[in-house]
């Protein structure tokens, strides 16, 4: 049995968590977890939650798949481990980037291996200005991304994002510059309807290309839909706009599709539900469930005829890049979605039921929008609906509704003034209706406690 006051009070003293407030953390309480089963996660006390975030996004397939796991077991006990480094490979590695190849979007046969997503954003950085100077065109250096977007933590993946608090504690690559984000309901004009607004936005990228010299731009990065960032769900004239551009000005464009990759917004892809035609695709998070980690870049046949034609190695690489226990997780995970038709099966029979059961909540006092896609979703909460004014200082109000939410069994996220979700794709309907049954009453306590 755990013993969770002195779990805790050895967290405390010796444990520095990610994106925590080092001294808040020190001098409060925290919730230690100790046990997951279907859809459900437990603490150390046996407070079981939905978990209505899929872990952090990844764990797309809940937690009890046994396949998994299991193969993750007989790989160590065949291999556990070799590097591909200098020419070596192994089998799962070798198999996992011939069936990610086999469910990327048309024109992707290769795969490079990391183990996150923000090491695979700092592979494309590689990739990309390899890929101009093999072309003779090296003044080609400078990435354009959005304010707001989440591309990871290392230093140049949080250059390449866009989250205020990072820059401030990191001083970004002076290569990576910033056009705005597509979210209409905090930042559009009075009366501009959503189409004119992610016209827009998008035409942002070509007055920040003409900025800085076509000459010089290499690439545009951005998240299908916006994760971390607040579900930013684009206007439909934004991708197609942006992808006008990109093609007209000869910018690649890399799709992160760390969220939104293996379902989340429909399809496999957010780049097939937005009709993008990126270069570069980065994926991490759920290729292993988020049982083990894992993470990459799938790269274009444009970029690999140019990357492999002439010599000269590609100075990068990761001692655990294609690691065999990750890439075998890699490999049943991706067994089990194809096998048993999560991704279309969560698009035709969960999607629309928990689109349909949050769009009820938008007559609720505090609810400003409801707005999603696929199984992705975010509720901005407001006090007042007309003047869209927020609930209290800063994000109070959705973090006293998220911690609420929390305590009544449904762990949701909140960012900003928003609540998130991205539930696991195979819920069953009785799920979402706790699901609702939860964040609607969190909403209800909310609003008696800021007095809406
Ligand atoms: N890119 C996106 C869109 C993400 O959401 C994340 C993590 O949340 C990352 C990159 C970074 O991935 P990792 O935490 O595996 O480094």
């Amino acid at each position: 049995t755990v013993d969770t006051a002195s779990l805790k009070a050895l967290d405390r003293a010796h444990h520095l968590h990610p994106f925590t407030d080092f001294h808040d953390y020190a001098h409060g309480d925290g919730r230690i977890f100790s046990r997951a089963e279907g859809v459900f996660i437990y603490d150390s006390d046996g407070n079981g939650m939905l978990d209505g975030m899929s872990g952090l996004w990844c764990c797309n397939l809940g937690y009890s798949q046994d396949r998994i796991k299991q193969a993750v077991f007989d790989q160590m006990q065949q291999l556990p481990y070799y590097n591909n480094f200098f020419n070596c490979s192994n089998q799962p590695a070798v198999e996992l980037a011939a069936e990610l190849t086999s469910v990327a979007p048309e024109g992707f046969d290769h795969v490079f291996f990391t183990n996150s997503g923000s090491e695979a954003n700092d592979t494309n950085i590689r990739l990309v200005h390899r890929y101009y100077d093999l072309l003779g065109k090296p003044e080609k250096k400078l990435i354009i991304s959005r304010k707001n977007a989440y591309h990871g933590s290392t230093v140049a993946a949080a250059s390449l994002g866009g989250m205020q608090a990072m820059h401030e504690q990191a001083i970004g690559l002076n290569y990576v510059h910033h056009i705005n984000q597509p979210h209409w309901f905090e930042n559009a004009e009075p009366g501009e309807d959503e189409d004119s607004f992610g016209l827009r936005i998008a035409r942002e990228l070509e007055a920040k290309i003409d900025e800085l010299g076509e000459a010089r731009v290499a690439a545009f990065i951005a998240e299908p839909v916006q994760g971390a960032g607040g579900v930013i769900i684009p206007p439909d004239t934004y991708w197609p706009e942006l992808q006008r551009i990109c093609n007209e000005r000869d910018i690649l464009l890399i799709a992160d599709e760390v969220i939104c990759g293996f379902g989340r917004t429909g399809q496999w892809w957010g780049s097939q539900t937005y009709g993008m035609q990126p270069d570069l695709i980065t994926f991490a998070k759920a290729v292993t469930n988020g049982y083990m980690p894992l993470g990459g870049v799938l790269v274009s046949n444009k970029m690999t005829d140019v990357l492999m034609a002439s010599g000269g190695e590609f100075a990068h690489g990761l001692t655990y890049s294609g690691h065999p226990a990750s890439c075998a997780a890699g490999l049943a995970t991706l067994a089990i979605l194809k096998e048993q038709n999560i991704v279309e099966n969560a698009a035709e029979h969960l999607a629309p039921y928990f689109q349909d059961q949050l769009a009820t909540l938008k007559d609720h006092p505090i609810v400003g929008q409801v707005r999603g896609r696929g199984c992705f979703a975010a509720i901005e909460l407001v006090r007042d609906k007309e003047s869209r004014e927020r609930l209290a200082q800063d994000s109070g109000g959705a973090v006293f509704c998220r911690d609420t939410a929390n305590n009544l069994g449904l762990m949701v996220r909140q960012t900003g003034n928003a609540m998130i979700m991205a539930p696991p794709l195979i819920c069953e309907h009785s799920h979402i209706d706790y699901l609702m049954e939860k964040l609607t009453a969190a909403l209800d306590a909310t609003a008696q406690h800021y007095k809406v």
